[in-house]
C-alpha cells in the first residue's frame, strides 16, 4: 500500500507559516494582504471555490471581498471594475475566477489584471517569466501547490522521470515547467498522445490533470512511482473522484494524492502565499518565503 499524501495536513501547516508572516507585516506595515475575486455568472463549482478562498484569506487575517456579476455583464463593466481594482490599495491579489461564460475573453480580462497583483500567475507577462524562468513573477497556484506535495516525498527531482497528463495553460503546461526547472527529465500527454499506458508507466512521477474520473488505472503506474491526482470529477453519485482510479492506484504507487483532500487544499494555500508575497511587494519589505 503507497503512502496518503495528505494535502490537508500540508496545507495547514503552511497556512500556519503564512498567518504568522501576515501577521509580522501587519504589525510592521500597517498592511494587511487583500484578496479581490472577480466571478462572472452562476458556475456552482465556481461559487463554492471562490467561497473556499474567502473562508481560507479570512482565517488567515487577510482582507477578502468577492465581486459578482451576471453573465450578461457587458465588457466595460468588467474592464472597470479590474481598472478600479487595479488602484485600490487594499487590494494585493485579483483573481478572475475561471471559466468565464461564453463570449467573455478570458484572455483579454487577464490582460488587465494589473501583473503585481495577477496572484494566479495567468497575466501574459508573469507567464512569460515564469517560462523563461527569470523569476520576479506569480506561478500558477495549483502547479505550486502540486510541487509542494512532490516535495514532501522527494527532496531532489533531478533527473527522475516524470509525465504530466494534460496540457492546460492553468495546471498542466505550468506543472511540465516547474517540474522541468527541477530538472526532471519530462513528457507532457494529451488527448492525442499515443500510447499513454507506457509513458505513464515510465513515470517516476505522474501528475494528472485531465477532468475524466478515474481516466488511469492502477496498471499503468511505475510500482513506487509518486502519483499527483489534480482532476475533480463530480459523479453521477454525487461522489468526487480523480482522474486517477485511486483503489487500484494507491495497490502500486509509492505515494498518492487523495481526491478530494490532496491537490485542492495546496491550491488555495498557494494562492494565499501569492496574495502575501504581493501584499509584502507593495509594502517595499522582501518576501522571507
Ligand atoms: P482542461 O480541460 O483545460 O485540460 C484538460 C487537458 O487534459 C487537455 O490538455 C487535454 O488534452 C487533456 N486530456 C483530456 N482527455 C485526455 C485523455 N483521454 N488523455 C490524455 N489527455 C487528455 O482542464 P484543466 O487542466 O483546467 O483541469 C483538469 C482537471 O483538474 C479537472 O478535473 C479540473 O476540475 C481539475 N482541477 C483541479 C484543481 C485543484 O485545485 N485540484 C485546480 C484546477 C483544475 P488536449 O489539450 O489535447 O485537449
Amino acid at each position: 500500500m503507497s503512502k496518503i499524501i495528505d494535502g490537508r495536513i500540508v496545507a495547514a501547516e503552511k497556512k500556519e507559516q503564512l498567518s504568522a508572516l501576515a501577521k509580522t507585516l501587519e504589525e510592521k506595515t500597517g498592511i494587511k494582504p487583500g484578496l479581490a475575486v472577480l466571478r462572472v455568472g452562476d458556475d456552482p463549482a465556481s461559487q463554492l471555490y471562490v467561497n473556499m478562498k474567502g473562508i481560507h484569506s479570512r482565517e488567515l487575517g487577510y482582507h477578502f471581498e468577492e465581486h459578482v456579476f451576471p453573465a450578461w455583464t457587458p465588457s466595460e463593466v468588467l474592464e472597470q471594475r479590474i481598472k478600479e481594482l487595479n488602484e485600490a490599495n487594499h487590494v494585493h491579489g485579483i483573481i478572475l475566477q475561471l471559466p468565464l461564460p461564453l463570449g467573455l475573453d478570458k484572455f483579454y480580462f487577464l490582460s488587465l489584471i494589473d501583473p503585481a497583483k495577477d496572484v494566479d500567475g495567468l497575466h501574459p507577462l508573469n507567464a512569460g517569466k515564469f517560462f523563461q524562468g527569470i523569476g520576479g513573477g506569480f506561478v500558477p497556484c495549483t502547479p505550486l501547490g502540486c510541487l509542494e506535495l512532490i516535495k514532501t516525498v522527494h527532496n531532489d527531482l533531478e533527473g527522475l522521470n516524470a509525465c504530466v497528463v494534460g496540457r492546460s495553460l492553468l495546471v498542466g503546461l505550468p506543472m511540465a515547467a516547474l517540474l522541468l526547472q527541477q530538472n526532471c527529465t519530462l513528457s507532457i500527454a494529451h488527448s492525442k498522445t499515443q500510447n499513454l499506458p507506457a509513458l505513464c508507466k515510465a513515470a517516476n512521477i505522474l501528475v494528472v490533470a485531465i477532468g475524466s474520473p478515474r481516466f488511469i488505472p492502477g496498471e499503468w503506474i511505475q510500482k513506487g512511482a509518486t502519483v499527483i491526482d489534480v482532476g475533480i470529477n463530480r459523479l453521477p453519485t454525487g461522489e468526487l473522484a480523480g482522474d486517477v482510479d485511486f483503489a487500484s492506484a494507491r495497490l502500486r504507487a509509492g505515494a498518492i494524492t487523495p481526491v478530494p483532500g490532496g491537490v485542492g487544499p495546496m491550491t488555495v494555500v498557494s494562492l494565499l502565499r501569492n496574495t502575501l508575497e504581493a501584499a509584502f511587494h507593495y509594502a517595499g519589505e522582501p518576501f522571507p518565503l
